[in-house]
């Protein structure tokens, strides 16, 4: 059984982490896991890059980017931060697919949903961060949300911050408004006990969105956002949790 024993560490040293990886994304160094937690104690964030492969998820109204790959980029880059801060990571995927399940043969979406659940319960993870990116009918909706589970606590406050992080970094600056994070009922969110949130980090059915979601520069600015928000989840939970 994990235990998540790294109160102490994150009390003293969550600040201390991102500022470090921070400070090797604006230097461009390389980052390399920090071996300053013990494995065994380190917390556990499961990133799911939503969609893959056949299922592409939703497709950029201006360039046909596939939403499967603005996830993927982003979550890869999230993996990177988090292992640099001396957190384990779990991924769904790694590359462009879908996903089977043994006990799940008629329906391809429904098998890769069953696998990630699997993943997410097998990890007992501290955190599940999922990415996605949103698309709407009318064209002039633009920004990121954070949706949770509203039977979980521990989503809800997850969300909140993973919110407020959004709302400062992407939402106020590219779309001048604020969102909260709204309940959703979700596979997702709802297949295992741990704090789950999902990230639509922009609208690929507005041109200026996607726009910024195409730009390498701008999912790194995403993924860091997320990294963040993460920790302070984290550290949070360490605080007042358990
Ligand atoms: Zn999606």
């Amino acid at each position: 059984m994990h235990k998540f024993d790294a109160k102490k560490f994150f009390m003293k040293w969550g600040a201390a982490m991102i500022a470090a990886v921070a400070v090797a994304i604006a230097m461009g160094a390389p980052l390399v896991a920090a071996a300053i937690l013990d494995a065994q104690d380190a917390p556990v964030v499961v990133v799911d890059a939503g969609h893959g492969g056949a299922d592409a998820g939703v497709v950029g109204v201006r360039t046909g980017i596939k939403e499967s790959q603005i996830n993927l980029n982003v979550a890869k880059l999230l993996g990177e931060y988090l292992i640099a801060g001396g957190i384990k990571v779990v991924y769904t995927r790694t590359g462009d697919y879908m996903n089977s399940h043994a006990k799940v043969k008629d329906n391809k979406k429904r098998a890769d949903m069953f696998f990630r659940g699997d993943v997410i319960n097998e990890a007992k993870p501290d955190a599940v961060i999922s990415i996605h990116m949103n698309f709407y009918s009318s064209p002039a909706r633009r920004g990121a949300q954070a949706f949770f589970d509203k039977h979980s606590e521990e989503g809800e406050r997850l969300a909140a911050i993973v919110q407020e992080l959004l709302n400062r970094d992407v939402n106020c600056d590219l779309g001048g408004r604020e969102y909260a994070a709204l309940s959703a009922e979700k596979y997702l969110l709802e297949c295992s006990p741990y704090p789950a949130v999902i990230a639509e980090c922009g609208f690929l059915s507005n041109p200026l969105d996607e726009a910024a979601l195409i730009d390498p520069d701008f999912q790194a600015r995403l993924a860091y956002t997320l990294f963040q928000a993460t920790v302070i989840f984290l550290q949070k939970t360490a605080l007042f949790g358990e």
